[in-house]
């Protein structure tokens, strides 16, 4: 991946806001088109709430992107536990793993994020971990190596 970004929010509601705007932006400088910018920022707001709601005892969590030539990706992270983090992996990995009841807000949540993206991952070592990727197809603009000052990774907080 040849560009990179991460930021670190407090777990609280407002701040999934906060994340899109700034996934927007930094989708659409990189190319990416209108569509698969919003299918992003949907699969993103899910993971986002995710972990603000279910993050406990993290104070935070961390969003990371990384652009690259063929493929853009977002890791949705925080040092909490999910209490039921195997099932969560199971849901991710499993295509016919069925549909939550309505009562299941993050079991849906994932279904979406899978209908969305072309892969999902999800870990719970070190950091409970999302993973979400979208590939770089005929939609989006061609992309184009920032200048080598632009290239390093850097972070807002
Ligand atoms: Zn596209």
């Amino acid at each position: 991946m040849d560009a990179g970004f991460s930021i670190t929010l407090p777990r609280q509601a407002y701040t999934v806001a906060v994340v899109r705007d700034i996934l927007d932006t930094l989708l659409r400088r990189g190319g990416l088109c209108r569509e698969c910018v919003d299918d992003i920022l949907i699969a993103v707001s899910e993971a986002g709430a995710n972990a603000v709601e279910h993050g406990d005892p993290a104070p935070d969590y961390t969003v990371e992107a990384e652009l690259g030539p063929r493929w853009g990706e977002v890791r949705i992270s925080h040092t909490g536990r999910a209490p039921d983090n195997a099932r969560l992996a199971e849901r991710f990995a499993n295509e016919t793993v069925p549909l939550p009841g309505p009562e299941a807000e993050s079991g849906r949540g994932i279904v979406l994020m899978r209908y969305l993206m072309d892969e999902v991952a999800f870990q719970d070592e070190p950091r409970t971990m999302v993973a979400l990727r979208k590939r770089r197809t005929i939609c989006d603009h061609p992309w184009e190596s920032p200048p080598p000052e632009r290239a390093t990774r850097y972070a807002l907080l």
